[in-house]
């Protein structure tokens, strides 16, 4: 098979063949049909996340067929379609794990970080992390809703009621949490790159209420935050955007130095909380509630080859929505 290979984090990708993965008792042998590049990837990929597996395949945002299936594994059948997201492994017996914590388990591995991902013709994964898809979404469709929109949600639910919710960096995430956000009946206030036009276009034409400049105060005050962009400025920006009580969920898995601040930001009960990964509970209720809800999303495809490139698009703000990548003999057809 052919698979996209970090052998050293700042450096490119390669492009290399390689023997198809066999199953262990357990795991599925996937067919990757789509896979979603998130964020996250290019933190591997550009060294900030510093403990993967290496070489490593990139990809946490996969859609495939099973091939075939391991010892043990009932839960799927050669045919099915599949999602494998982010969380690939987890103890089960260490008190997060046994508390329905699993997302901040102390021995886990995840989905291209330490386990080789979607960033190749066939990937295998443990059956018990893999999630069936709702219908209504192509291969390509469904893949940025398995991290962008599963994290995304995590994130919103971190946010609690908040009926004016605002979102720092229009990408991936937000675009699919903006939609199910004004599908629950709030306010969402998109803030971007100051003079990013098109992506203020873009979360307008995605149900935002409002969208301005990060820099900029949004008409109503907000009830809650949500930050997306691994930009540790925004957090003083947001907290002075949102209204005594209220949240302000820090969404990414990496992000710069939060700058110092003065303490009348924090004041009034206003609370600064980080999402980390996810749990298997959240993926099972993320794909029922996006099974219901018409979600749209906005996704570049790229031929797998091209996921330097796709990368780099995503490093420069240069996307609208996700870049999902397709093996090229895929993407001709
Ligand atoms: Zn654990
Ligand atoms: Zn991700």
């Amino acid at each position: 098979m052919r698979a996209m290979v970090l052998h050293h984090p700042g450096e490119p990708l390669r492009l290399e063949e390689r023997p198809d993965p066999d199953p262990a008792a357990g795991e599925l042998l996937v067919r990757v049909e789509a896979c979603a590049v998130c964020r996250t990837d290019l933190h591997v990929v550009d060294g900030e996340l510093t403990e993967p597996k290496l070489p490593i395949v990139p990809g946490h945002e996969i859609v495939g067929r099973v091939e075939s299936v391991g010892l043990g594994v009932v839960q799927f059948q050669p045919g099915d379609r599949v999602g494998i997201p982010w969380l690939g492994h987890t103890c089960g017996t260490c008190p997060y794990c046994v508390s329905q914590h699993e997302n901040l388990c102390d021995a886990p591995r995840f989905t291209g970080y330490q386990i080789d991902g979607g960033y190749a013709e066939y990937t295998t994964a443990e059956a018990a992390y893999c999630f069936a898809l709702p219908q209504g979404y192509s291969d390509i469709g469904a893949a940025p809703l398995l991290c962008a929109g599963l994290i995304g949600y995590r994130s919103l639910r971190m946010a609690g009621e908040a009926e004016h919710l605002g979102i720092y960096g229009f990408g991936a995430a937000a675009h699919i949490v903006a939609q199910v956000a004004r599908h629950q009946g709030r306010s969402v206030y998109a803030f971007t790159r100051p003079g990013d036009a098109e992506a203020q276009a873009f979360a307008r034409r995605v149900g935002c209420a409002w969208s301005g400049g990060s820099e900029d105060q949004p008409p109503a005050p907000l009830d809650s935050a949500i930050i997306f962009a691994p930009v540790g400025a925004l957090v003083p920006k947001a907290l002075a955007a949102v209204r005594r009580g209220g949240t302000v969920v820090l969404g990414g898995i990496h992000m710069s130095d939060i700058p110092p601040m003065p303490y009348r930001l924090l004041w009034g009960e206003r609370v600064v909380r980080s999402v980390a990964n996810l749990t298997r509970a959240d993926a099972i209720e993320f794909l029922a509630l996006a099974g219901r809800t018409p979600i749209s999303t906005h996704v570049t495809p790229f031929p797998l080859s091209a996921a330097n490139d796709a990368l780099s698009r995503l490093r420069d703000g240069q996307l609208t929505g996700a870049a999902v990548l397709v093996p090229d003999a895929l993407m001709s057809s």
